[in-house]
């Protein structure tokens, strides 16, 4: 038994690099897939978002002087880069996934609908959902809780490289404080910067759950699937 029959996957761009300064860990990539994998032959439905941090920001960009729709889109494109690296790390250990991306691009990904996200997830294959919203001004969070809504998943997965939600930042402050549990409201009045207010709105309004957890750790990503207390729950 799990605990989640479909889930919404939210991996950050920035944790794909690992130790680097820039781009992608192999090793980190592998270990992510693996995890995946385990969780896949429990038979879990995953639908995965990646950001692309890693790579480019659109706000950096801006800073830097780009215009900000050019830097979205690149940092939307950047995203789709991450997201064939990790098709390709799952297809190497034999776990089936098909890119989707929200800005039409094929032969890299086929175009999304929630239909074809639907479908490839009935059969078993991991879909892994690219490019954002395929809008200037979102992030890839608002891109996850978007997708976890449309295709009704039971919780959106949030993995990070710490193990939850604090009630200050526990890199910078070591009285900080974990939460098992917390409530939408909460983090509002609290000011928690657990996801940009957009995403975490949607989730809320929408009643989609999120579980904010160390990804970085082997074996936590199925933990929380078998209904382990680690990590903070988000909840109504
Ligand atoms: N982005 C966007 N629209 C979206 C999702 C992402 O314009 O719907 C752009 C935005 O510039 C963002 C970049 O893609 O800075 C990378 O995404 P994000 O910062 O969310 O990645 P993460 O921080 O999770 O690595």
């Amino acid at each position: 038994m799990t605990a989640y029959k479909r889930i919404l996957l939210k991996l950050s761009g920035e944790s794909l690099m690992g130790d680097q300064e820039y781009g992608i860990d192999q090793q980190r990539l592998k270990e992510y897939a693996e995890q995946i994998k385990e969780i896949a032959e429990m038979g879990v439905q995953i639908g995965i978002v990646i950001g692309g941090g890693n790579i480019f920001r659109g706000l950096s960009g801006a800073a830097n002087g780009f215009d900000r729709v050019k830097g979205d889109q690149m940092g939307m494109l950047a995203t789709v880069i991450n997201s064939l690296a990790l098709n390709s790390a799952l297809s190497a250990i034999g776990v089936k996934s098909k890119v989707l991306t929200a800005i039409r691009m094929e032969p890299v990904g086929e175009f999304y609908s929630k239909d074809k996200a639907i479908e490839t997830l009935e059969k078993g294959e991991v879909a892994i959902f690219s490019a954002g919203t395929g809008n200037p001004y979102f992030t890839t969070d608002t891109g996850s809780s978007l997708r976890g809504i449309e295709i009704e998943a039971d919780v959106m997965l949030k993995g990070t490289r710490v193990d939850g939600i604090y009630t200050a930042d526990p890199e910078k402050d070591p009285s900080a404080k974990r939460f098992d549990k917390i409530s939408f409201d909460d983090i509002y009045h609290r000011g928690l910067k657990v996801m940009d207010l957009t995403a975490t709105t949607m989730c809320k309004e929408n009643n989609l759950p999120i579980v904010v957890f160390n990804m970085d750790i082997k074996g936590n990503l199925k933990k929380v699937i078998s209904g382990e207390d680690i990590g903070t729950l988000v909840h109504r």
